[in-house]
This record gives C-alpha cells, sequence and structure tokens, in this order.
C-alpha cells in the first residue's frame, strides 16, 4: 500500500499522497483556502501557487516583455524578494518606454491574496485611457517601442509567458484596449494559482503613468506620504526608497 490516493485539481488528475494530503491539511489550516487549493499548492511542481517563490525570481532569465515584446525584460532591482504574490520586472530594451513594471496576483483562490491592500487598490482604481505616449511627449516617439503600435504588444502576441509559473499560459484579457499602461492576465495553466494577475506600467517617463491613480495608490502604500504637520508646513518626504515595513502594508 502506497497510500497514493487521486484527486481532482483544476480539472486535472493529480495523485495524492499520504504525505501530500497530510501537507495540503497544514497548508489548508494556515492559509484559510479549500482543500483544493491547498492539494494544488503542495504538488504544485511545475506551477505557482500562494507563498512559492515565483518562477522569474528563481529563474533570473530575460522573458519577453508584455510591452514591446523583445526577450530583454528582467527582474526589477526594486522588486521585494519576500513578496511572492507580486513581482516587479524591468525592460532593458531602451528603445522601449515601459520601464519598471508590478505583476500582481489579484485572484489565486486564497483570502490572503484577496485581502491585500494593493489588489484592493488595482480593483478600486481599474484603469484609465492613458494616451499615446506619442501625444505625451511631443517628440518622434511612437508608442511603447519607437515605429511601433502603441498597443502594448502583449495584446497582440497570443498567450504570453507567467511570471509565477514561467509557462506560456496567460490570456490577456481583451476588455481595456485603451488602457494602454496596464494588463490584466489569466493563467490557464491547471497547476498555476496566478488566476488573475494584474501588470501595470509604473515608470515610463512621463507624467501621465505617474500621476495615474493606481500607479499612485500602489507607490503611496510602499512609501505612505507623511502625515500633515499640525501648523500646516509642507510635508517632506524622507529621501530615498523606503523597504522597512513595506510587505506588511501591502498585505494589508
Ligand atoms: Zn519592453
Ligand atoms: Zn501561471
Amino acid at each position: 500500500m502506497c497510500g497514493c490516493r487521486y484527486g481532482k485539481v483544476n480539472g486535472l488528475t493529480v495523485m495524492a499522497s499520504t504525505n501530500h494530503r497530510k501537507r495540503a491539511r497544514s497548508y489548508q489550516r494556515a492559509h484559510g483556502v479549500s482543500y483544493t487549493v491547498a492539494l494544488r499548492a503542495v504538488t504544485a511542481g511545475d506551477g505557482w501557487s500562494n507563498g512559492i517563490t515565483p518562477w522569474l525570481r528563481q529563474s533570473q532569465k530575460p522573458f519577453n516583455c508584455y510591452w514591446c515584446g523583445s526577450v530583454e525584460a528582467i527582474l526589477s532591482w526594486g522588486d521585494i524578494g519576500e513578496d511572492t504574490e507580486r513581482i516587479e520586472f524591468y525592460c532593458q530594451n531602451p528603445d522601449c518606454n515601459a520601464r519598471e513594471v508590478d505583476v500582481l496576483v489579484v485572484d489565486d483562490g486564497t483570502d490572503t491574496t484577496r485581502r491585500r491592500a494593493d489588489a484592493k487598490a488595482l480593483q478600486r482604481f481599474p484603469g484609465e485611457v492613458l494616451a499615446d505616449p506619442v501625444l505625451i511627449n511631443d517628440d518622434e516617439q511612437l508608442g511603447w517601442m519607437v515605429r511601433t503600435s502603441p498597443l502594448p504588444s502583449a495584446r497582440t502576441s497570443g498567450q504570453v509567458q507567467c511570471l509565477f509559473c514561467g509557462k506560456q499560459t496567460c490570456d490577456v484579457d481583451p476588455a481595456g484596449d485603451s488602457d494602454i499602461g496596464r494588463l490584466t492576465l489569466y493563467c490557464r495553466n491547471p497547476r498555476c494559482a496566478a488566476d488573475t494577475a494584474i501588470a501595470l506600467v509604473g515608470r515610463d517617463g512621463t507624467p501621465a503613468t505617474q500621476n495615474r491613480e493606481d500607479v499612485t495608490a500602489l507607490r503611496e502604500i510602499d512609501n505612505p506620504p507623511p502625515p500633515p504637520s499640525a501648523d500646516g508646513a509642507p510635508r517632506i518626504r524622507p529621501v530615498g526608497h523606503r523597504t522597512d515595513g513595506v510587505l506588511d502594508r501591502r498585505r494589508g
């Protein structure tokens, strides 16, 4: 007797050993998720689930930038290594305007993710019409990459790579075409729990991006503005990038 039992996880039949079942039960208790989600988490080999280090952070490999499409996107220096549900990438293509991009899982079947302050902020500010960068900069730039369409490449390239499981299994939500700075991704890998993730350009050198409500909300969770002083003196931000307590503030 090996103690194995077959179970269905997201339509996929997996063999759950006694050990897997035990680990799934403790995962379930720790994360408050269903048994199915927990089993998927502990059996994820080529997948991802809450609390597991995302593929990009492990592989450190360049991948196709969702915006310009060239294989020049890498893990950003601003990425916070302990945050397993959010990752930041940087596009090295000098012709691509997408510099820093946050990719957040907003639905993986866990309450932990649903309660996150940053995930809730993105739902509160559902995106906006961002003008073509050519109009913003009023120079020869044509879109995300010089001489290409202003539409992110991911909107026309078919399925894109999931940065959490590493598979080429993400569909891009066809809605929101007019918002060229934000994409909603659905990972279809049955072993990956990144059911819905949002990719948002946080910096592309234009004030229009920097002042977006969703970008501002994420920035202020990471780096909250100091409270106004009683005598009405201007609020002075501490210099530098604050990293203390960021994870707690993101998780809400
Ligand atoms: Zn790019
Ligand atoms: Zn995935």
